[in-house]
């Protein structure tokens, strides 16, 4: 199937309320383009080199969501235009985003990345310190938090995959009733290729889809 009919037959299962990012990591920009021409707006991208590369390329109407882990120097290189970025995990990048987001006199939507499968080779925050890193990154004039992602475990084991999805959903259930948040959040970032169909029926309001739209990677940067 094209990629056109990628995203048709995935936006067919989807609720009106549930945002497909496209992630395009390690994808030339004619794929994307392909993407683009059948209406597709929203591009995930994990490392910040690639996707300042394809901003400057690709039109302007593109909505870029930054998925992966967000080194504070590199804050700098996409705080004037990105869109969303779905990997807060540290006081010290949320510090540095407040600062660039002040520079370039614009609020970055943020969410806060939540380690739920607490795999040792992933990034996020673990469930334990999510609240404290919430309530600290809430202070900040110039960030929106407007949810909280995780990716699930690699497994194909769908109860793994629920419980990472439901711990996700208690900790946002659970901020949300609690003074600190300036405002509730909205959106849950979660399931990927091999997952979202669990993701939603757990309530994710945003799923994160590689492979199933544009093939494998033949790189296997995640
Ligand atoms: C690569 C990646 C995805 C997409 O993964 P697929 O399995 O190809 O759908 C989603 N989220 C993150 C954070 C990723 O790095």
């Amino acid at each position: 199937m094209s990629i056109a009919e990628n995203i048709d037959q995935i936006n067919s299962n989807l609720h009106a309320n549930i945002q497909l990012v496209a992630v395009s990591k390690t994808k030339p920009a004619e794929l994307l383009m392909e993407a683009y021409r059948n209406g597709q707006r929203a591009f995930g991208e994990n490392k910040v080199q690639e996707m300042v590369g394809k901003y400057e390329e690709l039109p302007k109407d593109i909505e870029w969501h930054f998925i992966g882990h967000l080194q504070t120097n590199k804050v700098k290189q996409i705080a004037d235009w990105i869109h969303l970025i779905h990997s807060v995990d540290s006081e010290n990048v949320a510090a540095e985003i407040q600062k660039r987001a002040e520079k370039a006199k614009r609020t970055i939507d943020v969410l806060v990345e939540v380690n739920t499968s607490e795999e040792a080779t992933k990034f996020g925050v673990k469930p334990t310190k999510a609240m404290e890193l919430l309530k600290f990154v809430s202070q900040f004039p110039n960030i929106n938090i407007n949810g909280l992602m995780t990716i699930g475990p690699f497994t194909e084991d769908k109860d793994a995959s629920r419980d990472s999805f439901r711990i996700l959903k208690s900790i946002f259930d659970e901020a949300n009733n609690v003074i600190f948040i300036k405002k509730p959040m909205i959106e849950l970032s979660m399931g990927m290729t091999h997952d979202y169909e669990i993701a939603i029926a757990e309530g994710s309001t945003m799923i994160r889809i590689g492979t199933a739209i544009f093939g494998s990677r033949t790189i296997n940067i995640n």
